[in-house]
Formats: structure tokens, sequence, C-alpha cells
């Protein structure tokens, strides 16, 4: 055939589950159609109410390149209503998904299909293009009445629910088999792990059956319709490019170095997610460039390639100044040793540690070279749980979960641990006439020993610590 056969991936009501699909789809390259309900005028049903997506990933799914839709405020039977309730909930919608900054829509569905003439007269009226029945069936392009498109759903509403990947191939088929070009418009709600709490249960918790479908087969559907797609028999187009609107695009192409290791990642469905802008140049860092991305940043400079950094790390890194006081990163973040623990290294022999217990904390020049001989981590000392800290007299510090390291110009850096840390805590730490380490830990006959500026302490088992 020489008209290949148009595939819209649509979503109804805006719920929570469909970020991840618009994460999945974006991973293919193609661009969905979102109906999103707004939860406008107080509604309890749509954007920020549980079990929907909050403003903020409808936004997300616009910058993957997917075109948001309208399903009206609250998601009422329109045929039931008058005209003027009718505009509230159409057209008032509409503007809700406006107001949040989104682009104007032009694509609309009827809340369970529910229209009646007056409905579409209002929808056309109010800017809307197109607008999707839930009447099956194939359409033709342009669809023979925009605002009464028929589509697939891709769940049954009884009593199983969701149709297998086979049908929504043979609905595409179907449509290859037609002599005129044709347009299968598909809709899914949820699109969620087999493990989901709700799967094949409930959709909302409204008793209704669930509309849940696998991820999996989300997928394996995809995997075919790309094949589809390279094959010059399908192209994925959202309803609103059916009907003559631009194509959407994703907002930010990540490129070069920093655009490899986000795909590496896993792209849009990576722990990352999505970029939020073009790559830019490190303020105070010449050379050197970053992208923001929802859940992290890249860096890239020419001698220390590109990482990754993220999360309670990322949050650490930026309260210590980032890239300008801190150094680029040097490694993505990475898992340690043990297991237990994460840690992105900087430029300039800089660290961040994390564990869920003791959180993210900075150790760095001295302290963290005393602590890398001692064997980091797996080492008497343990994780850091204070970022590197003021002592007195221009010394520093950092905790760790077992001891102490504290450097000075003078001294150098020592660890103090155990019961002689303990010893040397209770005379007033660095502030007693003790003053400051100027050795670790070392063992003595019978027993242990650190030396410090003005004295010693001394362990033994028999005799506990003593201070010389
Ligand atoms: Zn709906």
């Amino acid at each position: 055939m020489d008209h290949p056969t148009v595939v819209t991936i649509g979503f109804d009501d805006g719920r929570e589950t469909q970020a991840n699909a618009g994460a999945i789809l974006a991973d293919y390259g193609f661009a969905g159609t979102f109906y999103v309900t707004s939860g406008g005028n107080g509604s309890t049903f749509g954007l920020d109410n549980p079990g929907f997506m909050t403003e903020d990933q409808v936004r997300i799914l616009e910058l993957q390149g997917h075109e948001i839709g309208g399903h009206t405020r609250s998601h009422p039977n329109l045929a039931s209503l008058d005209r003027v309730d009718q505009t509230v909930e159409i057209s008032g919608g509409r503007q809700d998904l406006i107001d949040d900054g989104l682009r104007a829509p032009v694509s609309f569905a009827y809340p369970y299909g529910s229209y009646n003439v007056s409905a579409q007269d209002v929808a056309q009226s109010c800017g809307y293009t197109n607008a999707r029945s839930v009447d099956n069936g194939l359409d033709t392009i342009p669809p023979a009445v925009p605002m009464a498109v028929n589509a697939f759903e891709s769940v049954t509403s009884a009593p199983n629910r969701y149709v297998p990947v086979s049908d929504l191939q043979d609905w595409v088929r179907s449509a290859q088999d037609s002599a005129d070009q044709k347009w299968v418009n598909l809709y899914w709600h949820d699109v969620v792990d087999a493990q989901h709490p709700g799967w094949g249960v409930t959709g909302l918790g409204d008793g209704a059956p669930g509309y849940e479908g696998s991820v999996a087969d989300f997928q394996t559907f995809l995997d075919w319709l790309q094949g589809e797609v390279t094959a010059g028999r399908a192209i994925v187009k959202t309803a609103g490019e059916v009907c003559g609107a631009e194509p959407v695009q994703p907002k930010n192409q990540p490129s070069g170095a920093i655009g490899e290791l986000w795909r590496a990642k896993g792209g849009y469905t990576s722990f990352l997610g999505t970029p939020l802008n073009s790559e830019y140049s490190v303020p105070g860092v010449s050379g050197a460039r970053m992208e923001d991305f929802e859940d992290g940043q890249i860096y890239w400079s020419p001698s220390t390639g590109a990482h990754e950094v993220h999360g309670a790390i990322l949050d650490k890194y930026l309260e210590w100044g980032g890239p300008a006081s801190y150094g680029l990163p040097v490694t993505d973040e990475t898992t340690t040793p043990d297991g237990v623990g994460r840690f992105n290294h900087f430029d300039g022999g800089r660290s961040i540690y994390w564990t869920p217990g003791t959180g993210a904390h900075t150790v760095y020049g001295s302290i963290r070279e005393e602590w890398r001989s001692l064997g980091w981590e797996l080492g008497i000392l343990g994780y850091p749980t204070s970022d590197e800290s003021d002592g007195i007299n221009g010394a520093r510090y950092n905790d760790f979960q077992r001891g102490k390291i504290y450097w000075s110009p003078s001294t150098g850096a020592h660890e103090v641990h155990g019961a002689i840390l303990d010893r040397w805590a209770s005379l007033g730490w660095e502030h007693s006439t003790l003053g400051l380490p100027v050795s670790d830990e070392f063992a003595i006959s019978g027993g242990r020993q650190s030396t410090f500026q003005g004295g010693y302490i001394t362990w033994t088992s028999a005799g506990g610590t003593v201070v010389h």
C-alpha cells in the first residue's frame, strides 16, 4: 500500500500511571495524546487528586513531545448536562490546562463517550478541532465527523479488562487491509506493572472493573508497532496532528556526550527522567557544559567526561556550591563495595557519600586522604556522618560512624576512635589541654594509644583509658 495506517496512542483521564507510560512512549520516539481531566473547579476527579497526575507531571509529558488534550473538568456525563454546564466543563477544562502553562489543547475526548449535538458544538466553539467518542471502529483521514471520532479502547469493560496485544495488532492490520488510509485511534487508561496494587481489581477505587493494561503488553505492542513504522506500514500521530495540527516534538533533545550518557542510563525512563532544557555552560567553570533533567544533572568537560549527579548527593553537592566550588563529577553515582552506600567522586579529590542511615556528606582533601588510607567505608571508621566542619583554631573534622578525623595545618589529618575517642570527648575534644591528635591510634604493649598535641591517651584491657 502507499499509505501507512495512522495510529494514535491515547490515554484518558490523566491517571497517575500515565506518567510512566509517557516516558516509555518517548523512549520509542512516539508521541501520544493524553486526554487530561483538569480537576478544575474543586473536582476530586482529575489532576492533583489521588490517583491522578500532578500538573508538573503533565508538563513533563509535554516536554517529552506528547499532546495534551482536554477531558473536561470533572468527568461528567455531558449528554445529561445543559449547554451552560457543558460549557463550564468543556471550555473550562480546556482553559484550566492553558492556565497550567500547557499548549492550548486542540483534541478532546468525551467522558464515557457521552455527547450530543450541543456538546459537540461547545467543544468546537472553544477551540477543539477534534473530539473522541468511544464508538469502536476505524476512522478515515481526515475523520468523517471530527467532533465524534471513532476509537478503540484497549480494555474491555467486562469481565476482565485489558485486551490482548493480538487484538491491538488486529485492529491495525484491519486498517492496513483497507483500500483507503485509515486511522486507528487507540486509548488506554492505566498502564501498570502486574504487581501494581490496583492490578486487575478496580479502576480508581470506584468498584468498577479495572482499566489496567500491563507495561509488558504495552511494550510488546510498541515493539511490534515500531516494526510496522520502520516497514512503512504504519505511522504514529497524535490526534491533533491527524486533524491538522503541527507535529509536537520533544522540547529538548540531549546531544553529544551528555546525550550519550543519558541514553545509556535509559533515557526518559531512566532515574534521570526527562530533559528540562538544552545543555548550557556551567557557571564558574570555563569550558564545562551541563544539562538539567527531571531528577538529576549531567556535567561534562573535556578532562572529566560526562557524569551524572542526582538525588541526595546532588542536593548536598549544590548545597556546597556545586561545580564552581566542589569540582565537576569524575564518576557517576556509584554503589559502594559493601552494597550499602552510594557515592560520587568530584574533581580535586572530593567526594560525597550517602547511605540510607547516614544521609549524604562531603569528605575531601587531607581528611578524605586519611579516610582512604584507612580503607574508606570498609575501614575502622565506616561512613561519614557529618560534612567537613570547623573545629577550633583552624582545625577541620569529619564525624564518621565509628570515630572522627581531625585535621589542622600543623598536625595533619588523624583519626580518633573507640574508647580513646570517648575519653577525649569527655575532656572536651580539641578544646581540652590535649588539643588535636597528632597520630592515628597505634598499638602499644598490652593496648592502644593516640597521641595529641598536649599529651596522650592510652587504653589497655585491664586498665581502660588513661590520660597522660
Ligand atoms: Zn475518562
